[in-house]
C-alpha cells in the first residue's frame, strides 16, 4: 500500500522504516527541514538500535523517501499516519496542537479519501474530534476515515518491539476501515484487537498508567525494605515469579522518565479530572515518582552534609540505557539540584551526552568516557544503566576516585560484589555498604 506517515520523531521514523520493511511504499513528512536532510542522506536522527540499516535498504529499494512537502509526500497516499508529538501541557494535559496542525495540513493537501491513522497519544475522543476538523477542510468529494492505531514501542528496543509486539491496537468507526488497518498490519503477524476509536485511546493510556503504577510500587516498596533491612531485589524476583503479577517493570530505582510515562499519567488524570473523576491512585503514582526522582540527593546530603565544591561524576544521562532521549530524565531534576547545592558536576553517557547543551543550562563538564568522569571525583552517582557501568568493574571506582562513594539509583551491582570492591555503596531498597 502506498502510506504517508507525518512526522519523523521516535515514534515516526520507527514506524515509517517498518512499514516500507514489511512491503509498503512509505513517505516520511516531517516540518524540520534539518532532519529530513539528514534522512535524505541516509542518517538515521535518532538512536535506536537496528534502525540506521533497515531505513537505508528500504531507501534503496525505493520503498522509504522522506520530504519536508505535505503537498508531494501525500501524493496517492492511500492511508497517512499521524505520529507528532503530544507534550505535556502547565496543567498537565496533552497539547494537542501538533496533531491538529498535522491534521489540517493533511486536510488540505489529500486529493482523494483516505484513512488516517492516529499512532500519537491522544486523549479519548481526540480521534472522532480530529475526523470532525479534518471534514470541515477537505476539498469537496474527499472523504476522510479515522483509525486510532496507539504505539507501544520502547525506545532503545524500538525496532525489536515493533516486529514483535505483543499486540497491534486498531480502534475504528466501521468494519471497513478496521480491516483494511489489519491488511497493512498483516506481515508483522502480531495479534490484533479490534476495537472501537475511545476503547483504543483508553488501552494506551490505561497500559502506560498502569506500567507507571508497577513502577512506583515497587520504589514505595523499596522505600520500606530500606527502613526494614531488607532488599528489594530479592523482593521482586520474589513477587515476579508468582505469573499474575510477572517481573517486567518491578525494579526499583530512581523513577520512571522518559517522553511517555510523566505526560501520559498526567494527562490521565486531567482527563479524568474533566470528567469529575479523582484519579487518586494515579496521583500517588506521580507523587512517588517525583520523591523518587530526588532520593538519591536526600542520601548524598544525608552522606556528605555539603556537597559544595564536591567533584561529583553523574553516570548516565538518558531516561535509560539504548536511547539519546533525555526527555523527562531524572538527569534532568538532579543535576540542576546538584548544581544549586554548589557541586561540581562531571557527566558521562555514551550516546546522550551530545543532546546534553540542548536540555541541562546548568554550567556542568561532559566527558568522553567513565575514567575520565570518575577521576578525582568525591562521589559518582549512576542515574543510567548504560552496559558500560553495569559491566565496569567496581574496583575501578577505588582506583580512579578521590574518596570511592557511589550512589547508584539502578541497582547496577550485587551487593556482595560492591562489599568485595570496598567502595562505599548507596543503591534503592538495599542495604548500604560502608
Ligand atoms: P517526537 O517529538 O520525537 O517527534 C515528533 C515529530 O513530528 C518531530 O520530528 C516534528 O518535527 C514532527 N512534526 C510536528 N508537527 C508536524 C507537522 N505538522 N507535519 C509534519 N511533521 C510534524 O515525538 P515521538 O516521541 O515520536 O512521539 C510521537 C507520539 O507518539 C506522541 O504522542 C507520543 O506520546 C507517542 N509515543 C511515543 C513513544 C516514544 O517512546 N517516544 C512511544 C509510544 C507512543
Amino acid at each position: 500500500m502506498k502510506i504517508a506517515v507525518i512526522g519523523t520523531g521516535y515514534v515516526g521514523l520507527v514506524t515509517g522504516v517498518a512499514l516500507s520493511e514489511i512491503g509498503h511504499t512509505v513517505t516520511c513528512i516531517d516540518v524540520d527541514p534539518r532532519k529530513i536532510e539528514e534522512l535524505n542522506q541516509g542518517i538515521p536522527t535518532i538512536y535506536e538500535p537496528g534502525l540506521g540499516d533497515m531505513m537505508l535498504k528500504n531507501q534503496q529499494r525505493n520503498r522509504l523517501r522522506f520530504t519536508d512537502q505535505h503537498r508531494a509526500g501525500l501524493e496517492g497516499a492511500e492511508a497517512v499516519y499521524l505520529a507528532v508529538g503530544t507534550p505535556q501541557r502547565a496543567d498537565g494535559s496533552a497539547n494537542l496542537q501538533y496533531v491538529e496542525q498535522a491534521a489540517l495540513d493533511v486536510a488540505e493537501h489529500i486529493q482523494k479519501s483516505v484513512i488516517v491513522v492516529i499512532k500519537s497519544t491522544v486523549p479519548v475522543g481526540t480521534n472522532q474530534r480530529i475526523k470532525r476538523l479534518m471534514m470541515q477542510h477537505t476539498r469537496p468529494g474527499v472523504s476522510i476515515k479515522i483509525a486510532s492505531n496507539p504505539e507501544f514501542l520502547r525506545e532503545g528496543s524500538a525496532i525489536h518491539d515493533t516486529f514483535h509486539g505483543d499486540r497491534i491496537i486498531i480502534g475504528t468507526e466501521d468494519y471497513e476501515t478496521a480491516h483494511v488497518l489489519e491488511e497493512i498490519n498483516a506481515p508483522f503477524g502480531i495479534p490484533v484487537v479490534k476495537t472501537d476509536l475511545f476503547s483504543s485511546e483508553m488501552i494506551k493510556y490505561a497500559s502506560n498508567a498502569f506500567l507507571a503504577t508497577k513502577i512506583s510500587f515497587i520504589n514505595e516498596i523499596a522505600n520500606l525494605c530500606e527502613k526494614l533491612g531488607a532488599d528489594v531485589e530479592e523482593v521482586s524476583k520474589g513477587m515476579g515469579l508468582d505469573h499474575r503479577i510477572g517481573n517486567a517493570f518491578l525494579k526499583a530505582g530512581i523513577g520512571y522518565g522518559g517522553s511517555c510515562f510523566p505526560k501520559d499519567t498526567n494527562a490521565l488524570v486531567q482527563l479524568a479530572g474533566n470528567h469529575h473523576h479523582d484519579f487518586n491512585l494515579l496521583k500517588s503514582v506521580i507523587e512517588v515518582n517525583n520523591h523518587q526522582q530526588c532520593l538519591l540527593i536526600e542520601k548524598m546530603v544525608a552522606r556528605f552534609g555539603s556537597l559544595h565544591d564536591k567533584r561529583i561524576a553523574v553516570l548516565g544521562l538518558a531516561f535509560k540505557p539504548n536511547t539519546d532521549d533525555l526527555r523527562e530524565s531524572p538527569a534532568l531534576v538532579m543535576i540542576p539540584k546538584l548544581v544549586e547545592l554548589g557541586a561540581d558536576v562531571v557527566c558521562y553517557d555514551p550516546i546522550a551526552a551530545n543532546q546534553g547543551a540542548r536540555w541541562i543550562s546548568e554550567p556542568v563538564a561532559y566527558t568522553k568516557n567513565v575514567a575520565e568522569s570518575l577521576s578525582g571525583a568525591d562521589c559518582a552517582v549512576i542515574i543510567t544503566d548504560w552496559p558500560d557501568i553495569k559491566r565496569m568493574n567496581p574496583e575501578t571506582y577505588v582506583r580512579l576516585m578521590r574518596t570511592p562513594i557511589v550512589f547508584d539509583g539502578r541497582n547496577c551491582y550485587p551487593i556482595p560484589v560492591a562489599r568485595k570492591a570496598t567502595i562505599e555503596y548507596y543503591s534503592i531498597g538495599r542495604p548500604d555498604v560502608v
